[in-house]
């Protein structure tokens, strides 16, 4: 599934992909949404995408923290946040890539519409 072209870079995959993991295990992440935000693209896309990701990631039963991915845990959130970088880095990066993509298609059909 990796070795599907993606439309985001390696690197700025990486960086957003640490930046959702922070998010959702609840680190604090101003500085780098800000640095996320600077692209309204980016930014807009990013509040749309982190309610999904966390979602898909994350499972809570009785106040603990579980992974939705594997059905690992409970977690503490700095656990969370290794397990996470650890074990899902790529399948994040892959899903962050795809919804970006979806996002771009939806955004611009208008663009390409025939009037
Ligand atoms: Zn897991």
């Amino acid at each position: 599934m990796s070795s599907r072209n993606r439309v985001l870079g390696e690197e700025l995959l990486n960086i957003i992909s640490i930046i959702v993991i922070k998010k959702i295990v609840g680190f604090s992440t101003r500085s780098e949404e800000d640095f996320i935000k600077r692209s309204s693209l980016l930014g807009e896309w990013f509040d749309k995408t982190i309610d999904m990701m966390s979602s898909i990631l994350v499972k809570k039963e009785d106040d603990k923290i579980y992974c939705r991915l594997c059905g690992s845990g409970p977690f503490t959130r700095k656990g969370f946040y290794l397990h996470l970088r650890r074990i899902h880095l790529e399948e994040i990066k892959d899903v962050l890539d795809n919804e970006f993509r979806l996002y771009i298609y939806s955004e611009t059909k208008s663009l390409y519409k025939r009037s």
